[in-house]
């Protein structure tokens, strides 16, 4: 069977390629971190091979310490990336890890930590970006919050107002601020998820923010074009990342977190970079307004 530390395009069954569940129980607060995941998440530190498709290119990953980001930030600088990461100050311990790793390898990362739902931060932390890489050309929006909550009544204005801010708002003043810079050829990239197409009654606010991230990419990418700037969105399904252990999720769905996708387990962040490497290079150059789906064979639509 082939492992996880061949390289990523190794041919393998994928039912069996990674963890299923059940899983331990594993509570943490959020934002949560990676060290405490049981078992380990692969964000491809063992077998992403870059092939130069991002030579060049200059990527600002929100999010990116832990989880779906760190693997983006690792595909993106062997892909001959150079990468800024924002994460929030609590995380740096896996931004740190991330630094160590890239930059034993020659690539180059530099670290922006913060809190994005501040304005004046989000669109300083674009222009620091370009300055810090001499110019921005791939946006990731990729960070996100989400608490779950089985009563609407539970759901307090203060988490209703946080959930919006870091996942619509932070996209909207990151966006903006990113098209005044980015030469034609680059490329922003959403993070929806399979609850902007089939909402979990559970993830009422959470669910409420991945349409409107929907919505505003497939709008946004009609206009940006006229820039030469390609706008897309990745809509994943159930990944073994921080952000579900530490409150996103109930320790019961932890447990048997992706049981109900038909590959019958999560997907691992090292197996969504290449999405999102696709969709920031020129090989993806008739791609915009474009939802993909990495779901482990559930249906979003
Ligand atoms: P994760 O916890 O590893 O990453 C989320 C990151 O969001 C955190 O690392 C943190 O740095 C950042 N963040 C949260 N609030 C912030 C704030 N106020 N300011 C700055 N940064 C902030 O989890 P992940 O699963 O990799 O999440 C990445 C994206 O993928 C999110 O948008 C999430 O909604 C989406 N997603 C995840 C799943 C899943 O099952 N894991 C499914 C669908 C969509
Ligand atoms: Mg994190």
């Amino acid at each position: 069977m082939a492992k996880s530390k061949d390289p990523q395009f190794t041919m393998r069954d994928p039912r069996t390629a990674y963890p299923q569940p059940p899983f331990p129980k594993q509570p943490q607060d959020a934002p949560g971190t990676i060290a405490k995941m049981d078992p380990a998440p692969d964000h491809g530190e063992d077998s992403y091979v870059g092939s130069g498709r991002l030579k060049g290119r200059k990527a600002l990953i929100t999010g990116g310490d832990s989880g779906i980001g760190r693997a983006v930030a690792i595909a993106y600088a062997r892909e001959g990336a150079r990468v800024c990461v924002n994460y929030l100050e609590a995380e740096e311990e896996d931004a740190q890890s991330l630094k160590s790793l890239i930059e034993g390898e020659g690539g180059e990362i530099t670290l922006m930590p913060g809190d994005l739902m501040d304005q004046a931060f989000c669109e300083g932390l674009v222009s620091k970006a370009a300055d810090a890489m001499d110019g921005l050309d791939i946006l990731v929006i990729n960070a996100g919050k989400q608490v779950r909550q089985d009563d609407v009544q539970d759901i307090s204005a203060e988490q209703f107002d946080q959930t919006m801010k870091t996942n619509v708002y932070a996209m909207f003043w990151m966006a903006r601020a990113a098209l005044r810079l980015m030469p034609p050829g680059s490329a922003i990239i959403t993070t929806t998820s399979i609850q902007g197409f089939s909402p979990s009654p559970a993830l009422l606010d959470y669910a409420t923010t991945k349409f409107a991230i929907r919505g505003f990419t497939e709008a946004l990418a009609q206009t940006a074009i006229e820039q030469g700037i390609r706008v897309n969105g990745i809509a994943p399904g159930p990944f073994w990342t921080p952000l579900q252990p530490s409150g996103g999720q109930s320790q019961e769905k932890v447990h048997e977190f992706g049981s109900s996708t038909p590959m019958k387990r999560p997907g691992q962040p090292a197996e969504i970079a290449p999405a999102y490497v696709y969709l920031a290079s020129g090989e993806s150059s008739y791609v915009a307004g474009e939802i993909l789906g990495l779901t482990g064979g559930k249906p979003i639509s």
